[in-house]
């Protein structure tokens, strides 16, 4: 470990800013800043902690628009946002009455569309944080695990840093993700196995003497790679005009991103930048690959591991790291967590498309499909105010939707041909 802690050493000149250590999250051994990720002593995975200074409502309005506006409380220096980064975040809330009336809602419901970012999905507000850690402790090459959307971000945060990249993925990823994850220029090594075998791989080349530059931003950068997943939450908080929604509906694929954005409300009302409100936090997963639904509904604390076999390639992680603190975080806000089929994918897909204009990749299909499951079941209020997270962009996924949509008829180009297609109505 390289770095040491020093209480004097929370400054906004500190290569981490507030962040001050790291921390088991099962025995809350306490560890310097550096490229570690499991605790020595019991295996539990670590957690960047902080000693925040006063942050106020107006500093983080006169930021940069997008996730640097929040860096005061993200474990990066001050000058973050100066480096080279693809500056994602700050994407845009969109409110949803048509879909909402669509689903029976008669409370507000708003789409957080983080298909705006970068190369298309949230990742790449994780992979900016893991740069930034990753140039701090002087890991040069940027490498990942991914389903997909990972290795879309650190190719082209990579290319954005001239780092090189080299990331690994499962071989049966969708072309989509495929084609614009090499078309940054990066090490592209396709797998034979899915998610959790690529995942296993990468634990295991850490400590390799080929890896020995490498950051695995979800593996041995992981601490700080997940704080990244904070901004979204804090992003509808301050979007909201500085206060909580009364429901969130997130999509879980290794649970990080749901437990952030529960920390993330957490630290603004510690912060005292919005008020407690009561909130509760929904998980959304494909049947295909349901661990953490399926440890809710038996009331289990511990997530069994699942073969995936789902459209849903984003969310197929059948070992989530982060799923029995999404377990923690939906039983003490009172969510729940639902499971929705392939067909229901396609239908939430379509459902977000035709009544917004968002065309939603196959992770957004789950978890608008899963809003419109927990409606039906009671477990959602139709009344309250919701935040549906929309992760990533349909146009990574075509394949997903292209059975079932398409042209209303081809004609040769004469008006009576329109006339007769559209049912002769003249
Ligand atoms: C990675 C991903 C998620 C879930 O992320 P976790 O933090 O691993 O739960 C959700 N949606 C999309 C589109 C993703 O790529
Ligand atoms: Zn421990």
């Amino acid at each position: 470990m390289s770095t040491a802690i020093l209480p004097s050493a929370t400054t906004t000149t500190s290569p981490f800013g507030s962040a001050s250590h790291l921390q088991c999250r099962e025995c809350g051994a306490r560890y310097s800043l550096g490229a570690e990720y499991a605790c020595i002593e019991c295996f539990g995975p670590l957690e960047v902690g902080y000693e925040f200074g006063t942050v106020t409502r107006e500093q983080i309005e006169s930021g940069p628009l997008s996730i640097w506006r929040y860096s005061a409380l993200l474990p990066v220096s001050a000058t973050a946002a100066l480096e080279p980064n693809l500056a994602p975040g700050f994407t845009k809330l969109v409110r949803a009455d048509n879909l909402a009336r669509a689903l029976g809602m008669t409370g507000v419901l708003w789409v957080k569309d983080d298909s705006g970012n970068p190369t298309h999905s949230f990742k790449d507000r994780v992979v900016a944080v893991a740069q930034s850690a990753a140039r701090r402790l002087g890991l040069s090459t940027l490498s990942c695990a991914s389903t997909g959307n990972l290795a879309n971000a650190v190719a082209a945060a990579a290319a954005r840093g001239a780092q090189p990249s080299v990331v690994l993925i499962p071989s049966d990823l969708e072309p989509g993700k495929v084609v614009t994850t090499a078309a940054y220029g990066t090490t592209l090594i396709a797998v034979e196995g899915n998610y959790d075998d690529v995942n296993r791989l990468c634990s295991e080349l850490i400590g390799d003497p080929v890896t020995d530059d490498w950051g695995f931003v979800n593996v041995n950068l992981r601490p700080y790679y997940a704080e990244g997943s904070k901004t979204l939450g804090y992003e509808i908080a301050e979007q909201l005009g500085w206060r909580l929604p009364q429901q969130v509906v997130i999509p879980i694929a290794s649970g990080a991103l749901l437990t952030k954005v529960d920390k993330g409300f957490r630290e603004f009302i510690d912060l005292g930048l919005v008020e407690e409100t009561p909130y509760r936090i929904f998980g959304a997963q494909a049947v295909g690959c349901s661990p953490v639904e399926q440890a809710f509904r038996a009331g289990h604390d511990v997530v069994r591991p699942v073969r995936p076999d789902t459209i849903a390639k984003s969310l197929a992680i059948g070992n989530p790291a982060d799923g029995p603190y999404a377990l923690d975080v939906v039983r003490r806000t009172g969510g729940s967590i639902g499971a929705v089929t392939d067909e229901e994918i396609v239908e939430g897909i379509r459902l977000l498309a035709e009544t917004e204009g968002i065309f939603a990749e196959t992770a957004g299909g789950v978890t608008v499909a899963t809003l419109r499951a927990l409606l039906r079941s009671g477990e959602l209020d139709p009344t309250a105010e919701t935040v549906l997270l929309n992760t990533g962009d349909g146009l990574k996924t075509l394949d997903a939707v292209s059975p079932h949509v398409g042209p209303a008829g081809t004609i040769a180009p004469s008006v009576s041909a329109v006339v007769d297609l559209l049912g002769g109505a003249a």
